[in-house]
């Protein structure tokens, strides 16, 4: 990823978790960050400021978790039909 992306993720995040939870209350957290793609960069090998976010070590593992998690699903019940 280009360091010109990461800055301007960073800057627009504030160097903190961007991870809202269902009461809309952000992670505080500002060390261990990781740059998240949005829609999975397996999925999109693009860099769009607008698709990547900042996010600590475990929010960033509780979406891949989710994404991955659901496209392993549709495998499974795909190879099933
Ligand atoms: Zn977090």
């Amino acid at each position: 990823m280009p360091d010109a992306i990461k800055r301007a993720v960073y800057d627009r995040d504030g160097g903190r978790c961007s991870y809202v939870d269902d009461r809309g209350n952000r992670c505080p957290e500002t060390g261990f960050l990781e740059f998240d793609h949005i829609a999975g960069f397996a999925r999109t090998h693009v860099h769009d400021v607008n698709a990547i976010r900042l996010l600590c070590r475990a929010h960033n593992q509780h979406a891949a978790n989710q994404l991955y998690g659901r496209t392993f699903m549709e495998a499974v019940l795909n190879r099933s039909q």
